[in-house]
């Protein structure tokens, strides 16, 4: 456990009935700053709600989850509620965008919840889509937009407030090959920008994308395998898209 840990789970258990076996049966892991981990294993061994648990959407029954320098493990509602608005973007398999607004509207939603001012929340808004290479679809509605557009398109919701975490379940679990590789790509750009990723795949090819593989098997860390390996964030020269401040990754 390193000093630039952004997220450490210790000895936790998720119990969600008495007398059924755990979700999470005492799993401790940790993930540092920068690193884009991608869980894996079969149904039922507790990959979302490890995702829930860091997500701060659940609590353990024992043990903790400290995120960015904080516990998170014994917050009330509304601590959780702040600590996911200010920490957490969270993108889905079937996106969940709103369909009744415009593209641009969807992006800029999570900024205006946040109290922004709506002029500031859309400029941000267009500087994702930009980065992201659908500014063109700013005015139109998500329906219109391919599958990997969509998908797009809800990553550059996730990241308008500047999340200190990305989380993805099943990211690409909706999408064809192709609209598969754009989100993959978009995912290494912000892999490369330092932004600090765990997801939940079956897909193997996002598995090879990200720097780390954990595996997992009845609700424990299951014996590391070859493709477990570290690596950092890629040292790649391209354009990088990050946390807008890099220092967020290190407040609380
Ligand atoms: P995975 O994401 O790997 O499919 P889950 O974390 O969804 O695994 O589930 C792990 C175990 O916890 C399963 O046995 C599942 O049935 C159980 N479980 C998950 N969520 C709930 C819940 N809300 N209530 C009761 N049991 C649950």
């Amino acid at each position: 456990m390193g000093q630039d840990d952004l997220i450490r789970l210790d000895n936790v258990t998720k119990t969600y009935q008495a007398g059924a076996p755990p979700a999470l049966a005492d799993l401790s892991m940790d993930v540092a700053a920068g690193e884009v981990a991608a869980v894996m294993g079969p149904s039922g061994s507790g990959k979302s709600t490890l995702l829930n648990l860091i997500a701060g959407l659940d609590r353990p029954t024992e043990g903790t989850v400290t995120v960015a320098g904080r516990r998170i493990d014994n917050l009330s509602e509304s601590g959780l509620a702040r600590f996911r608005a200010r920490h957490v973007g969270i993108i889905f398999q079937f996106f969940n965008l709103l369909e009744g607004m415009t593209v641009l509207e969807n992006v800029a939603l999570p900024a205006v919840i946040a109290g922004r001012k709506r002029r500031m929340a859309e400029t941000r808004a267009r500087d994702l889509l930009d980065l992201l290479g659908i500014s063109d679809k700013a005015a139109a509605v998500p329906s219109v937009l391919s599958g990997g557009q969509r998908q797009r398109l809800a990553i550059a919701r996730a990241l308008a407030n500047e999340p200190t975490l990305l989380l993805a379940d099943e990211p690409t679990g909706a999408l064809d090959s192709d609209g598969g590789a754009e989100v993959i790509e978009l995912l290494t750009r912000l892999h490369r920008g330092g932004q600090t990723i765990v997801m939940v795949t079956h897909d193997a090819n996002v598995a090879h994308a990200a720097g780390r593989v954990v595996r997992m098997r009845d609700g424990r860390i299951a014996e590391p395998q070859p493709g477990d390996d570290r690596v950092g964030p890629a040292s790649a020269a391209s354009a990088t898209i990050g946390p807008a401040s890099p220092a967020a990754a290190g407040a609380s």
